[in-house]
């Protein structure tokens, strides 16, 4: 029974626990679905997850949850849908990052737009009218909020005559690169910081730093203390709570197709879970072409998994240290005297995140920090195949040229280091299954963004694909909103009245 008052015998199986499984699997129970979700690792998460190493938490997700603010934000309410929020310490940060230049010199991006202004200006005066417009479409956009509380339909006219400016900017934004958007500035110095923002991925959608930015500045993307691990761990034990099942250490081989329906899926320890329903949340390309042997699919699916761009491959280097790292800027990007290389990888520079504003992280007095650097997929999974001595040894180097890089511009770091870890491109496809060890998925491109990624394949009833592979840009909100989505399109062909509640 939901809580509307229908009966619901259906059952749904659910393929991975990560944020987007975990979402369908709570609107399913909060709608009355039998659910059973089958994950291959032994805990939920997926890509939102967290490891601990002796007494420190290294974070492997979350720097920015957007729908933090307490409010009627659609995203804030279905956080709090999924109990992910409630009770937790949000910290709004005043530096998302400073960017250094090498030379003394530096940029601190400031989550507030008119302080960020300030600091724009300050550091290329000679590109104050680029810089206004940029700001002014930071402010622009944090005054969105399509449907939040509008009710009646004169609210929801006016209030979508008032973003009508905003909505023309988008477009200016969307069918813009990050490449092409920063050359917009001519100072040399700004022009690479704007590409350093957002994590060095030139080719994703200008729109996606202008609504990052925006979201700051209306500080409705904060970072909830606990990380990702408390984070999912809540989501988690809301699904448990609403009384869903789940089984870990289950990998999927294959999903059961019987006369043109999706009907359950075969473990690879030979299980069979029989379904009305398959809603598959793991990787896109293995759910279409290896659970399903590429069955179900036309033109349109090959071309998109053939020449769409995906988030990279990424190795993270992971340190935790007896050293206290109070009152520094959450992160710092600078220049390396000597690149950092594995493989086709190539660093540069070094983006440093230091956990000194999460006390959970770490002992007392000492601080978790991480570092992202480019992965060769191909040479750190082939590596670890054919060499796992030199896997681990070259894992070893990386670890102790990051040290040694952190070391030069914290004295004493490299001595004050308790342990370290290394996740290579091999480990992200080891652990999560995502295809060629993406870290978020399906680039948020001018070119994605205009094309609706099929969540449905032809020829196939009763099944549904959600998460970051189905929605471009990827990130927790990917899982959250495709997750509730797909429920709601059942409640719909099941007759029923989707609801939700909260805990
Ligand atoms: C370094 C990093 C930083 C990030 N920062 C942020 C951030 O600040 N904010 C934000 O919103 N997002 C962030 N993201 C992105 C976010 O973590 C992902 O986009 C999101 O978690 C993807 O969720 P998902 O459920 O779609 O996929 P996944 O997390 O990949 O979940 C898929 C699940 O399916 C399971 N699975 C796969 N194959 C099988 C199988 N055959 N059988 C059973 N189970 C299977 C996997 O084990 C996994 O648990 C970050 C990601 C990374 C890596």
């Amino acid at each position: 029974m939901n809580p509307g008052g229908d009966t619901v015998e259906k059952s749904i199986v659910i393929i991975g626990a990560g944020i987007a499984g975990l979402s369908a699997g709570c609107y399913a129970r909060m709608n009355g679905y039998k659910t059973t979700i089958v994950e291959m690792h032994n805990k939920p998460g997926g890509l939102c997850t967290a490891w601990q190493r002796k007494g420190y938490t290294f974070d492997g997700c979350i720097h920015w949850l957007v729908g933090s603010r307490p409010g009627n934000d659609p995203m804030r309410q279905g956080w709090e849908e999924l109990g992910a929020v409630q009770g937790k310490m949000i910290i709004d940060h005043d530096i998302f990052m400073v960017i250094e230049d090498g030379k003394g010199g530096s940029f601190t991006v400031y989550e507030n737009a008119d302080k960020l202004e300030k600091e724009m200006l300050r550091v290329a005066p000679e590109d104050g009218r680029e810089i206004k417009k940029f700001t002014a479409d930071i402010k622009k956009f944090s005054e969105m909020h399509p449907g939040a509380a509008e009710t009646g339909i004169f609210e929801k006219a006016s209030g979508f005559l008032k973003i009508i400016p905003a909505l023309i900017s988008m477009i200016k934004y969307a069918v813009m690169d990050v490449r092409k958007f920063k050359k917009r500035f001519k100072n040399p110095f700004l022009s690479l910081a704007m590409g350093k923002i957002f994590g060095n991925i030139e080719e994703f959608t200008a729109l996606g730093l202008v609504f990052t930015l925006a979201w700051m500045h209306e500080r409705n993307a904060g970072y909830p203390v606990g990380g990702s691990l408390e984070f999912i761990n809540s989501i988690e034990e809301r699904y448990l709570q609403l009384g869903g099942e789940v089984f870990y250490n289950s990998a999927v081989d294959k999903i059961i197709v019987e006369d043109g329906r999706a009907a359950g899926v075969k473990l690879n320890n030979g299980g069979v879970i029989k379904a009305d329903t398959v809603i598959s949340a793991a990787d896109g390309h293995k759910t279409i072409y290896d659970m399903l042997e590429g069955k179900f699919k036309d033109k349109k699916i090959d071309r998109i998994y053939s020449s769409f761009r995906r988030f990279p491959s990424i190795m993270q280097v992971s340190m935790g240290a007896a050293m206290d790292f109070a009152g520094r800027p959450q992160s710092i990007d600078f220049p390396l005297d000597k690149p950092i290389t594995a493989g086709d990888g190539v660093n540069d520079r070094m983006s440093l995140r230091i956990y000194a504003f999460d006390k959970t992280m770490a002992p007392e007095g000492c601080t978790a920090l991480t570092t992202y650097l480019a992965g060769d997929f191909e040479y750190w999974t082939k590596l670890r195949v054919n060499d796992k001595k030199k896997y681990d040894e070259e894992k070893k180097r990386i670890a102790a040229e990051v040290i040694e890089t952190v070391d030069k511009k914290f004295p004493g770091f490299g001595k004050s280091v308790e342990v370290t870890d290394v996740a290579t491109p091999a480990t992200y496809e080891r652990y999560t299954g995502n295809w060629m060890g993406s870290f978020e998925g399906w680039l948020m491109t001018p070119k994605t963004m205009l094309t609706k990624i099929p969540d449905t394949l032809p020829g196939l009833k009763d099944f549904y694909m959600i998460g970051q592979w189905v929605m471009p840009g990827g990130g927790l909100p990917s899982g959250l909103m495709t997750g509730k989505e797909v429920i709601k399109k059942l409640c719909g062909l099941d007759g029923i009245q989707f609801t939700v509640n909260k805990p």
